[in-house]
């Protein structure tokens, strides 16, 4: 049905266009004539040569104007002229017209700007004119506005008939305000006016009409055209609906057999492909295999995206592994116990560091707990722990005995962090220390400091009492030595008388008796004061006094000495004095001339033939030495270590016949140090000995120190 009004909107809109088309050529006549000089002038001067050679009969006919009317600016009609242009002539202006000439007239210019342009159907005496006005300018279409001009053309039945024939549409025009209208066609006009305007009725199978309405510029109907059609496209309609109808039929069936046979190969089978591959992954739970693609459909994008996803599974897989293994790497190579146990105290996982620690196997896991594994006094701590981590109390961590499936006791500190899963206690993570070895060499360890303390207590008291006996010692020695020294001068003094001869002659075997008494006396006396020196020395009491004295006056003075101890032994005494030495040096004349007739003493005890010398030198600025070198026996090189000890002497009857106290060294060295000087020695048994005594070279003058 939509098509058959469709059809007939079509023909009605182009049964209007047809009209309009008229009115826009009789819009052209008007214009020509409106827009000229010549009736630019007419209308001011209503010359009677412009309506003899403009407004006849024929020029009316030519134009197809009924009607021409010349309305000058003052709204005066100039002049006005109307013609049946069927007959050839002239009627009367229609009185009807005369509505349209009034002041407030659309259809003429106002003033002398008005270019007034109208195109439109009115009514003129009830009968239905199309009009065209325009405002009259010059040629070049150039102001101001003169007048109006309006060319009038009656749509009579020579119209109508000239549009049918133009449309090839069967019309028929209706006046609206005739009286003896149809009551039909009223109904019509109605209905046009509610809206769109055309109303179609469907008179029977063959036959429909369709009535249109044109407006004049009030918007008030001034023509109704009614259009008949035969029903064509109805009854093709019908017989094309049931050839249509078939078509239909068969076309859907091809369809639906073409559909499912290309649905089956280019979507049913690759997807049925592509889900066998999909489950054939699943099943084989190998992520390196892949959907097989085919062609560039959206099935092969949709293979190549699970591809892709297959992809980046393995790479997260194969993280996850590494993941894992770096995890449990860490896990099983912990010297730590790690522990899981669910939320029942099961274990669940233990390391491999929790089995060598406690003893028990993987199988003993099933039956085993936590407080099962405690010493007794601590199952208790354990609960308290786990219930305040439940509480999200701080956690502490205690140090715990855990019993080994052998029954040894070890000790850990615990570490443990409750898993909570949706507000749920879900296990328990367990990180233990086993510092038993620790707790045992502590307690080792404060053993032996009790047992240090204790020897350090003894030492101290050991130290106590032999310092206590060596200043006992030297106590004693320092008497004794004063003691005896005093009745051996006695003898000693004594015995020189007697062999003076002061107190009588003696025969040959008394003066020999009293030279042994004398002789043993001199060495028993040089045994004290060495004795009395070394205690003295001890015992803290023995100070150096540094004087200043000649070099030459101490050296000359140990060389007589010397000489006297040489005495017809054949040996050579030399005596060098390094002349860079300033002439007078600052030192203990006394204890330095001690040192040196000691050393020198020795040299010649030690020494039966060849040379003892006696070399003093500047070493540095600020030191100086005094080295005695002989060709005696010389010493042995392990003897070297310990003849500066007391008492010490050189094993082996060769020394030992030389006599001596083995006190002489060790007197000498203390006194270097003294002296803040070193003493060395280097010897060859057979060939000799050198004693080095390097000293402090002090020259100027200072007060002397008491
Ligand atoms: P003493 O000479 O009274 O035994 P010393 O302390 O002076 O005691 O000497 C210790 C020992 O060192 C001597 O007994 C001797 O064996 C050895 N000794 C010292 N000086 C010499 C030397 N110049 N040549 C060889 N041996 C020496």
């Amino acid at each position: 049905m939509d098509v058959e009004r469709q059809d007939v909107e079509v023909n009605v809109q182009r049964l209007a266009n047809s009209l309009t088309d008229d009115n826009k050529a009789l819009g052209q006549v008007t214009n020509s004539l409106a827009f000229w000089d010549d009736t630019y002038t007419f209308i001011e001067d209503n010359n009677e040569k412009y309506i003899e050679d403009n407004l006849y009969d024929e020029i009316f006919a030519e134009y197809r104007t009924n009607l021409q009317v010349f309305v000058n600016i003052k709204g005066e009609v100039v002049y006005s002229k109307a013609v049946d242009i069927a007959k050839m002539e002239d009627i009367a202006v229609p009185a009807g017209f005369s509505r349209y000439l009034g002041a407030d007239s659309p259809l003429l210019a106002k003033n002398e700007t008005d270019r007034v342009q109208y195109d439109g159907v009115i009514l003129v005496d009830d009968r239905p004119m199309m009009v065209s006005s325009r405002g009259i300018l010059t040629s070049r279409l150039e102001g101001p506005v003169h007048g109006t001009l309006i060319c009038g053309r009656f749509i009579d039945d020579a119209k109508i008939k000239q549009l049918s024939d133009a449309t090839k549409l069967h019309v028929t025009a209706y006046t609206p305000n005739n009286s003896a209208l149809d009551k039909h066609v009223l109904q019509q006009l109605e209905a046009i006016q509610d809206g769109f305007p055309l109303a179609m009725n469907i008179l029977n199978e063959d036959q429909v009409e369709a009535f249109t309405v044109i407006d004049d510029y009030e918007g008030k109907p001034a023509l109704i055209l009614k259009v008949d059609f035969a029903r064509k496209i109805y009854a093709q309609g019908q017989s094309g609906l049931q050839t249509f109808t078939l078509l239909l039929g068969i076309a859907d069936l091809v369809f639906v057999v073409v559909s499912l046979f290309l649905l089956s190969w280019t979507v049913l089978k690759p997807l049925t492909r592509l889900s066998s591959d999909v489950s054939h992954i699943r099943t084989s739970g190998n992520l390196a295999d892949r959907v097989i693609v085919h062609g560039r459909d959206e099935l092969a994008a949709l293979g190549q995206s699970i591809n892709q996803m297959m992809n980046g599974l393995q790479q997260s897989h194969t993280m996850v592994i590494e993941s894992e293994a770096r995890y449990r790497t860490l896990f099983e190579n912990t010297h730590d116990l790690i522990q899981y146990l669910d939320a029942q105290g099961k274990f669940v996982y233990v390391n491999q560091a929790w089995h060598d620690a406690t003893g028990y196997q993987p199988s003993d896991l099933a039956t085993l707990s936590m407080e099962a594994l405690l010493r007794p006094a601590d199952v208790e701590v354990y609960r308290t722990l786990i219930q305040d981590l439940k509480n999200n109390k701080t956690p502490f961590a205690p140090e715990l005995h855990l019993l080994t499936k052998q029954g040894r006791e070890i000790i850990v500190t615990a570490d443990f962090v409750v898993q909570m899963r949706d507000g749920k206690f879900y296990a328990t993570v367990g990180l233990l220390h086993d510092i038993t070895a620790r707790i045992e060499a502590e307690s080792r360890i404060q053993d032996q400091n009790r047992s240090l303390r204790e020897t350090n207590l003894d030492l101290a008291e050991a130290r106590r009492v032999a310092e206590e006996n060596a200043r006992l010692k030297s106590q004693f020695l320092s008497t004794m030595s004063h003691e005896l020294r005093t009745p051996l001068n006695a003898v000693i003094g004594y015995s020189e008388i007697m062999l003076e001869g002061m107190s009588g002659e003696m025969n040959d075997e008394q003066t020999d008796n009293i030279k042994r008494i004398h002789i043993n006396a001199l060495h028993l006396l040089t045994l004290i004061n060495d004795v009395l020196d070394l205690s003295k020395i001890e015992a803290g009491r023995l100070v150096v006094v540094p004087l200043p004295f000649l070099i030459n006056d101490l050296m000359d003075e140990v060389m007589y000495q010397t000489n006297v101890l040489i005495g017809a032994k054949p040996i050579q005494m030399r005596y060098t004095l390094d002349p860079k030495l300033p002439r007078e040096v600052l030192a203990d004349y006394g204890r330095l001339k001690q040192i040196i007739i000691n050393l020198l003493s020795n040299a010649t005890k030690f020494t039966d033939r060849g040379e003892i010398r006696l070399d003093v030198a500047k070493v540095d600025t600020d030191k100086w030495s005094i080295t005695v070198t002989d060709t005696g026996i010389g010493i042995p090189s392990h003897a070297l270590e310990y003849i500066f000890e007391e008492f010490r002497q050189v094993d082996g009857s060769e020394q030992r016949r030389y006599g001596g106290t083995g006190l002489g060294l060790a007197i000498v060295k203390r006194l270097v140090l003294l002296m803040n000087g070193t003493i060395r020695v280097t010897s060859k048994v057979g060939e000799g000995s050198t004693f080095i005594v390097t000293l402090p070279l002090v020259v100027e003058t200072v007060e002397v120190q008491s």
